[in-house]
């Protein structure tokens, strides 16, 4: 592992307003640029740069003209953010680290091809992209939630760490989950547009089936993205199949308790005709009991969903602890027995999600911003 060192914060001078061109849909450049009495094509030219000859800048643009790419250059940024740091060898999991135009930071992760991966052996790059600076659901194993929430990210911010982290590692990724820092069902509009441009022909063209939400539960937008019309997949931080349990380590259960949450995944399963994931991350005495396991594979047969088990990864500044080998090994055999498709990832370079957020957290820290208060959200 190395860690190289951040680059000294530089704000990049974009206006907070302006529209990123990569969070732009074709027809809302075309529209602009034939206010300024440019051709239709131009878009459709404009954005083969950005997404198929992956342009990293206007100049490289030759094409077209320079007083185009000038004028381009300062009502709709190219790149708003960039890679302040890199964590991880090339062949195995990187993170990196956002520094974003108003100096707030977020995280990504790459997983190799032919590496486990969310529960499943892929042979596609995978990577974990964030929706959110910070996270206002304060799940207690959470690396994320621990500053609270800053704010949503925008499309373009969502899109770009796909196209940075592809350019940094010269691979293509093949592969996207939404489990980094924040809930991206409560950034809905942003996420669901970063998605349309993420599988579009003319974006970076990964198709939907190969993009996953993941959620802490969010029941009504749950149903929302049921009806969006793109075969995205879900995944659920599931983590207690008991109210108690569950209110226990995610506050987000009080507002939407299990009833309401499994209806809302019984939606899901029907429009989307889906195997849903329940993640359930293993910490000891908390949710790792045999009674635990019966009722997590109780859930899972009512809506036909598999289950992802994460042993606990130790988070600084949190109390919770990995349970040993064989009580992971009983817990997986229990819905092993009660028909429940489950794989368990104990790979630890890949257990990102409760470490997610960290790098983040410690480079805040070092440039004295303090946690913010979350918003309440119940
Ligand atoms: S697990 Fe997800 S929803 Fe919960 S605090 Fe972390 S980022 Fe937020």
């Amino acid at each position: 592992m190395h860690t190289p060192a951040v680059e000294p914060a530089q704000l990049l001078t974009v206006p907070a307003s302006a529209p990123a061109l990569t969070g732009m849909f074709p027809e809302e450049l075309e529209a602009e640029l034939a206010s300024w009495g440019e051709p239709r094509y131009r878009a459709k030219q404009i954005l083969e740069w950005v997404f198929q000859k992956r342009a990293r800048s206007y100049a490289d643009m030759t094409s077209l003209s320079k007083a185009l790419r000038t004028r381009l250059e300062s009502t709709h940024p190219l790149h708003t953010m960039r890679i302040a740091a890199v964590q991880g060898a090339k062949d195995t999991t990187q993170k990196f680290l956002f520094r974003l135009h108003d100096g707030r930071y977020v995280e990504s992760v790459l997983i190799p091809a032919n590496r486990a991966a969310f529960g499943e052996q892929s042979d596609r790059r995978t990577i974990c992209v964030s929706s959110q600076v910070g996270c206002a659901y304060d799940c207690k194993f959470c690396a994320s939630g621990l500053a609270g929430f800053t704010r949503n990210l925008r499309p373009d911010e969502i899109v770009e760490q796909v196209l940075q982290v592809e350019a940094h590692s010269g691979e293509r990724i093949d592969n996207i989950v939404f489990m980094g820092m924040g809930e991206p069902l409560a950034n809905f509009t942003s996420v669901t547009r970063a998605i349309r441009i993420i599988q579009a022909e003319w974006g970076i063209g990964i198709g939907a089936r190969h993009i996953t939400v993941s959620t802490s539960g969010l029941a009504p937008q749950i149903k929302k993205l049921a009806d969006f019309p793109l075969p995205v997949r879900l995944a659920i931080s599931f983590h207690g199949a008991t109210d108690e349990v569950r209110e226990r380590i995610m506050p987000v259960n009080r507002k939407y308790p299990l009833d309401v949450l499994m209806e809302a995944l019984a939606y899901f399963r029907d429009r989307k005709k889906q195997k849903i994931t329940l993640e359930y991350i293993l910490i000891e005495d908390v949710n790792d009991q045999p009674e635990h396991a019966a009722a997590l594979a109780r859930r899972a047969r009512s809506i036909q969903a598999k289950v992802n088990l994460i042993p606990y990864n130790t988070v600084e500044g949190l109390p919770w602890t990995r349970p040993s080998d064989l009580t992971q090994d009983a817990f997986l055999a229990i819905l092993e027995s009660g028909s429940v498709p489950a794989t368990i990832r104990r790979e630890k370079g890949h257990d990102i999600d409760a470490a997610c957020g960290q790098l983040r957290l410690k480079q805040e820290i070092a440039e004295g911003r303090f946690p913010e208060q979350p918003p309440p959200i119940l």
